[in-house]
């Protein structure tokens, strides 16, 4: 195990790509098997321009093989929430601190910088290459290329980065004593478009992420930098208000006009979009362990968690960086440097993966409540007045990425008791700024 040489990634997605630039910084000869073609190529996404929220724990992962500043450049900032209710008025709630803010960018843009810089490291890359099998004993995997051909090759190690539906994973689903589950929400999503102005530029407020909470269900848009919006309507599968009750040219824009009014005006090519984009699922995975002999899974295939706190990604791409730092500890010995990984991390993604689950509710249905605004504002009060004793959750999880996910999570339970009590004095919203704020941190 310490002789390690060559190694597999499957998945050049962007834990995978992210990962090959690690692993061949540090010598190791570095194969990535991927089941589609080279994005570079081939026109992305039919044309949709997907984005995501990067924030510190993937610029932090980003800056030390040297491309976060590359990344930033091309990314807009988004200082924080602009909520849009139903009678077309705006409240905006900052994310955190004055200069703190999360990144929109583009997915595929993305993916792109990180395959280049991978090739310039001499990371090989073979598209249309799908792992059809793989043999943990043996360290091996089979391959199929677009014609049906197999391909079976060996390595010295094996890293499956092939995102929530992880062909590593499954063939760890038939060993003894795998732990897995997945939970589906009830929620689909389906990603919509709002264009730039004739002359341009952004026609809704380009630094922020825009939010049309409707307690059941929520559409958000992310800026792109050709001044559009990607759009991402989150609605049940089924029931009253729901997918299969948007059937009709009628139904669609009836469904828009009444519920996103100030959105509908700048879709023009709604129907267009709603019919030909699908409605994809929301899915949790867990699973354990994340190691089999010279097997690892890391990113999406050994933790796939609901979008909603903006940290899929930027969770895979921390997973890289304390890979990373466990071999700067541990030397390059793997067996030991596996199961440390797998240790370290697996408290951490469970933790930001109840944390997305429970932001769903904030974001659809309590960004709307004038109590849950007034409870972020005391919180960024006593942030302001105690910065280093309290830190709102939000910020921890997306601001600092020396206090892990599941400390986070744990520091949040906490406060969320102590606030809870703060929300039930009698007419606080007139009185909240005469709030004892030390006697509410000697608290925690
Ligand atoms: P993937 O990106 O899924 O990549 C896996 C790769 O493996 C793919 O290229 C795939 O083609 C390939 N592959 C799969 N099977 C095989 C096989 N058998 N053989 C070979 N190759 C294979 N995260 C954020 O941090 N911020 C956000 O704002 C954000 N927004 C999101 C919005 C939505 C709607 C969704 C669904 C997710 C969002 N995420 C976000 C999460 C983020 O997209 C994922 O966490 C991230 O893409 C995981 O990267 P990955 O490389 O692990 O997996």
């Amino acid at each position: 195990m310490n002789k390690t040489k060559n190694i597999a990634i499957v998945g050049a997605g962007l834990v995978g790509s992210l990962l090959s630039i690690y692993l061949s910084k540090r010598g190791f000869q570095v194969s990535v098997f991927e089941r589609r073609g080279d994005m570079r190529k081939t026109a992305e996404d039919a044309g949709r321009s997907i984005n995501l929220a990067l924030s510190t724990r993937g610029i932090r992962a980003l800056a030390e093989v040297g491309l976060a500043e590359e990344i930033k450049n091309v990314a807009i900032p988004m200082h924080g929430r602009m909520m849009h209710d139903q009678k077309e008025n705006l409240t905006f709630l900052a994310y955190g601190k004055e200069g703190q803010f999360i990144n929109s960018i583009s997915r595929s843009g993305l993916n792109i910088v990180l395959i280049n810089k991978a090739e310039e490291k001499k990371v090989d890359f073979f598209f249309h290459h799908k792992c059809h099998q793989v043999n943990f004993s043996e360290t091996s995997l089979i391959l199929q290329t677009d014609d049906g051909a197999l391909i079976q090759r060996k390595f010295d190690l094996i890293i499956g980065a092939d995102g929530a539906f992880s062909a590593i994973r499954s063939a760890m689903q038939i060993t003894d004593r795998f732990h897995y589950s997945q939970q589906y929400l009830e929620h689909g999503y389906k990603e919509l478009h709002i264009p730039a102005s004739h002359a341009g530029g952004f026609i809704l407020e380009k630094n922020a992420l825009h939010i049309w909470p409707r307690e059941s269900f929520m559409m958000i848009a992310l800026p792109n930098p050709d001044g559009s919006f990607t759009c991402t309507l989150f609605l049940p599968f089924e029931g009253e208000v729901s997918f299969k009750t948007l059937n009709t040219d009628e139904e669609i824009i009836f469904f828009f006009q009444k519920t996103f009014p100030d959105a509908f005006i700048h879709m023009p090519t709604l129907l267009h979009d709603f019919k030909v984009n699908p409605v994809s699922s929301l899915v949790t995975i867990k699973c354990f362990p994340w190691v089999r002999n010279k097997s690892l899974v890391i990113g999406d295939a050994a933790h796939g968690i609901v979008p909603f706190y903006g940290q899929g990604m930027n969770a895979g791409f921390e997973d890289c960086r304390i890979l990373d730092q466990l071999l700067n500890q541990l030397g390059d010995n793997w067996l030991e440097v596996l199961p440390a990984f797998q240790m370290a991390r697996k408290k951490d993604t469970d933790a930001i993966a109840q944390l997305a689950f429970d932001n769903f509710i904030e974001m659809r249905d309590l960004v709307a409540d004038p109590e849950f605004l007034l409870r972020k504002k005391i919180e960024a009060k006593i942030h302001a007045a105690y910065p280093d004793k309290w830190i709102p959750l939000y910020s921890m999880v997306t601001f600092n990425d020396s206090i892990s996910y599941s400390e986070a999570y744990i520091m949040g339970q906490k406060q969320k008791i102590i606030m809870d009590k703060v929300m039930e004095r009698p007419r606080l919203a007139e009185h909240w700024q005469e709030l004892n704020l030390k006697q509410i941190v000697d608290q925690l």
